[in-house]
């Protein structure tokens, strides 16, 4: 593991295009489970399919000890990740109602033995859809009994963390991050609050964004190396993730250093070693907020639900000569209410400058200057982001 750094970084678009070389003896046709992957939007590949076979999979899967069931409810996008396990039921999720009242189905009544779920694993979009539609649908979650929601995809951000576990009367919400491509998943820890690598066991390298060394400053570009006993199928070596992490502080309760996801590379600013504007913080700050525009998800164009809230906030960042820009759409006229639109941005920029504290040192410095500027609705053109 120590001579990794002697191999090449293999990004995304080089593992698309050499797929078939990457997969240890021969691949069935259609292959494994595909990387939905975001950065595919951009360009005009395949999908990256992983190969992992079922000997594998159960080989690193552990038996549950909770007393209740775990309802997994899993996107047909991703394909099917082995099988389900002892105490899990699996249900898909797709952007149809039939997905929505499955779950409710099979939160709302005891299973066959009795038993009722009281865990849930569950996309944050589907999620963030599933509270909205009970809502709209005056139902109380919080009768379902659901103890513990674990969060794949992207990250919820703070205020709808707080809602939906409101919704389910304080259910505990645990945040994963994780890759469709690699089966080792990162989850938040209770004692630290910082994430977790669980096994099958990767080898882990976080990279300085300038010099592509290992990071000095804990902020950098993840890359991971997939290890035995699992990989042996298709092995990604120095896999770049495209995704920047900040490395914590070494957690007391498990002996080692947690990691925080903060946003594909592609979405926030890199100066120097430094990566500012960063999706987590800016959505965190916009997605509070109810005068900021929101993408339309597709259940909300299906007239699946009703509520706009559940999509992405809409914003794009960028460098213009020693100025870093943040843009975000409003849900009013900027040039009509004017004053308003002034009031929103210094609101924006001074909550994202208390977390964001690298941007605020930079511009204390006078190394940068930070404008923030709210325009109309629809008017911005950013990155795709996902919806699950
Ligand atoms: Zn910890």
């Amino acid at each position: 593991v120590e001579q990794l750094h002697r191999l090449p970084l293999l990004d995304k678009m080089t593992a698309i295009a050499h797929q078939h070389e990457l997969v240890v003896g021969t691949a069935p046709a259609g292959f494994g489970i595909a990387s939905s992957g975001t950065t595919r939007a951009e360009v005009d590949l395949p999908l990256l399919n992983v190969w992992r076979n079922d000997v594998e999979i159960e080989a690193n899967h552990s038996e549950e000890t909770e007393p209740g069931w775990v309802l997994v409810s899993i996107s047909v996008n991703h394909g099917l990740p082995g099988h389900p396990g002892p105490n899990e039921l699996f249900v898909p999720w797709m952007y149809d109602r039939n997905s929505l009242a499955m779950l409710e189905t099979v939160l709302s009544r005891p299973q066959p033995d009795g038993r009722r779920v009281t865990t849930l694993r569950i996309s944050t979009g589907a999620l963030k859809v599933f509270t909205t539609w009970l809502l709209e649908r005056n139902k109380k979650p919080a009768e379902f009994g659901v103890q513990v929601i674990g969060t794949n995809s992207f990250r919820l951000s703070p205020f709808w963390r707080q809602l939906v576990s409101d919704a389910f009367g304080g259910a505990l919400i645990v945040d994963n991050y994780s890759l469709s491509e690699i089966e080792t998943c990162a989850s938040e820890c209770l004692f630290c609050g910082w994430h977790h690598w669980f096994g099958p066991p990767l080898a882990v390298e976080v990279l300085d964004l300038s010099t592509g060394k290992p990071s000095r400053n804990g902020t950098g570009r993840l890359v991971v190396t997939t290890l035995l006993p699992a990989g042996r199928s298709m092995p990604l070596i120095r896999y770049d993730t495209g995704d920047v992490v900040a490395v914590g502080p070494k957690c007391k309760a498990e002996d080692t250093y947690g990691i925080r996801f903060l946003g594909r590379l592609r979405r926030g600013l890199v100066v120097g070693h430094d990566y500012l504007l960063s999706p987590t913080i800016v959505q965190d700050v916009l997605e509070s907020r109810a005068d900021t525009e929101r993408n339309d998800h597709p259940c909300v164009k299906l007239g699946i639900i009703q509520s706009r809230e559940v999509g992405l906030p809409r914003w794009t960042v960028s460098l213009e000569k020693k100025v870093a820009h943040l843009r975000f759409e409003v849900r009013f006229d900027p040039l009509i209410y004017a004053a308003q639109a002034r009031e929103l941005e210094l609101q924006v920029g001074g909550e994202i400058l208390h977390l964001d504290k690298r941007l605020h040192h930079l511009i204390k410095t006078k190394k940068l200057e930070f404008d923030v500027s709210a325009v109309r609705a629809q008017s911005l053109i950013p990155p795709p982001d996902k919806h699950d």
